[in-house]
């Protein structure tokens, strides 16, 4: 200490509280009870002029603080589930099947729902005549997570659309923002000759603890009387994936080039002398026997779907008010005028990316239309990139598709090594997935070299490790609006950092922090993983 601290502190006691607390907390103690013990004793002994050791404290606070609560371990996934198995084999998923469009808020819980439903729905079709004409009712029960925080996610409201036929990217959200004005309507089900009406009656928020094999477990069931017609158990695995019991993946094509870690993926990339984007192409094209020309169309949509919600949020009202119980103003329209008025350029750069962060992740809250990038709940990460970078700073859109396939590739690591599921992993999984695959977005638009790219994904998926989900009430508006905000300026930070370091210098690889997500996905404690009862979903008072 310094002769000017230790007079500081000799004036005042208190002055420097680091003094107080002793170093190292003993193992199977409870954190805060010993801190509190630790600093009290310290304070006391300053105070009373008693020379204490920070040895002698830590026996005082250790023998009076509370014991550890045990951790509450999070049910392991059944290990027969493909989204636990998947690691083993190369990456196979494409980009139609990752970047879904999809009405928000959230892709597990509103997309994923509504595809399980109307799978449901098509399977039912299929039951003989004779069994269809005893049919008398549609019933959905919701589990695990799907029943913790589903009301806020509008799940029953999803979950009814699909049963009635709707598909997530065709439904319009008025549809659904009607069920939620008026929950007593009735929709007739068409089943062979059979007329079945259903409602919201029909979806049940059922068990929110018990032995599932995925958080996030429904069941739906056709019935006639208590005689069961037809039932399936299906799990929504994050990024609106979905799963059923007996669930066997689709066939696919071998890709041209197999990688499962991002090692091999830049190897790939580094020995044809490419970008780790047209690795992805050309593996489309291998897998899904697409043209070139076929796989840019759908990237262009989603692109161009990416830039329509940013627009469509920053096009609404200032005052609007987002739909539920936390009647939260939206700031994107505000963030982004006061922003551009800034006469300082960096500050202007940060305030508007954040408000088209903001912009996407709003109109994922109103529950409008929005991308799986990877999730809803993330939805506005990577739109901010995509629109800043297109919109604003006039990039070839060449560069950006290519960037939508590294980023793509980024998301398939994470969901192919650990999870993109909110339920399973934390908002580490979402908006750190989500920031990471923002940052290779925006590495590979300004040509870096595929080092670079893998080290701008890696750092912006180090920096949201053991990020937790906590919604407010459930909803996905606190604090998830302005975490989309955050980790898009987390994105352009990892970029900036990764293309101004020499590549080999960086320490830690891609895949080390994959590894990291999952583990500490495991680890986590289950009050975490998207239930509402931790974090901010419990101190935050609504009034
Ligand atoms: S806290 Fe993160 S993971 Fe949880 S709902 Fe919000 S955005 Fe999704």
């Amino acid at each position: 200490m310094s002769n000017k601290e230790a007079g500081k502190s000799a004036q005042d006691p208190l002055a420097d509280t680091h003094e107080l607390i002793a170093p190292e907390i003993p193992r199977g103690i409870d954190r805060r009870s010993f801190l509190m013990r630790s600093a009290v004793g310290g304070a006391a002994a300053v105070m009373t002029g008693c020379s204490q050791t920070p040895e002698q404290r830590t026996a005082g606070a250790a023998a009076t603080a509370k014991p550890e609560a045990p951790a509450a371990a999070a049910p392991p996934l059944a290990p027969d589930l493909n989204v636990v198995k998947k690691g083993e084999g190369p990456v196979l998923t494409t980009v139609d099947e990752f970047y879904k469009v999809g009405p928000g808020p959230s892709s597990s819980h509103t997309i994923g729902p509504m595809r399980i439903t109307y799978d449901f729905y098509q399977r039912a079709t299929k039951l003989p005549a004779d069994q269809l004409a005893k049919a008398t009712k549609l019933q959905v029960n919701l589990f695990g997570s799907l029943s913790a925080t589903g009301k806020g996610h509008g799940t029953e409201r999803a979950a009814l659309a699909g049963l009635i036929g709707n598909e997530p990217a065709t439904v319009d959200p008025k549809f659904l923002d009607g069920l939620r004005d008026k929950p007593d309507q009735v929709f007739p089900v068409k089943l062979g000759s059979k007329s079945i009406d259903v409602s919201l009656k029909d979806v049940i928020y059922d068990a929110t603890k018990g032995d599932f094999k995925h958080p996030n477990t429904m069941t739906v069931k056709l019935l006639a009387g208590n005689d069961v017609l037809l039932e399936q158990e299906y799990y929504s695995v994050g990024g609106g994936f979905i799963e059923w019991k007996g669930y066997t993946p689709p066939k696919k094509n071998p890709p041209k080039y197999p990688f499962r870690t991002m090692k091999e993926l830049r190897t790939h990339a580094d020995t044809n002398k490419t970008t780790i984007g047209k690795i992805i192409l050309a593996n489309e094209m291998s897998i899904t026997g697409k043209s070139e020309a076929e796989v840019y169309a759908w990237v262009d949509k989603v692109i161009n779907a990416m830039v329509a919600t940013v627009k469509s949020g920053l096009s609404m009202p200032e005052d609007d008010v987002l739909p539920g119980p936390i009647k939260l103003h939206s700031k994107a329209a505000t963030v982004y005028k006061r922003a551009m008025d800034d006469k300082f350029q960096s500050d202007r750069g940060i305030g508007v990316l954040s408000a088209f962060a903001l912009a996407a992740s709003e109109e994922n809250g109103r529950g409008h239309l929005v991308i799986t990038a990877p999730t809803g709940g993330s939805a506005g990460v990577m739109p901010a990139l995509v629109y800043g970078l297109l919109e604003v700073r006039k990039v070839d859109r060449q560069k950006v598709r290519e960037g939508m396939l590294a980023a793509a590739a980024v998301g398939y690591l994470c969901k192919h090594h650990a999870t993109l599921s909110a339920a399973e992993g934390g908002c580490q999984a979402e908006i750190g997935v989500a920031s990471s695959m923002a940052a290779a977005l925006t590495a590979t638009v300004f040509d870096a070299e595929s080092h670079v790219v893998e080290n701008a994904a890696e750092s912006a998926l180090e920096h949201h490790l053991g990020m937790t989900c906590d919604p407010v009430a459930g909803y996905v508006q606190v604090p998830c609006i302005e975490r989309c905000a955050f980790g898009a300026v987390k994105a352009w930070t990892a970029y900036a950092i990764a293309s101004n370091e020499i590549a080999s210098r960086h320490r830690v690889d891609f895949d080390a922090t994959v590894t990291a997500l999952a583990e500490t996905a495991k680890d986590m404690n289950s009050k975490y993983k998207e239930t509402s009862e931790a974090g901010l979903a419990q101190s935050v008072t609504l009034c």
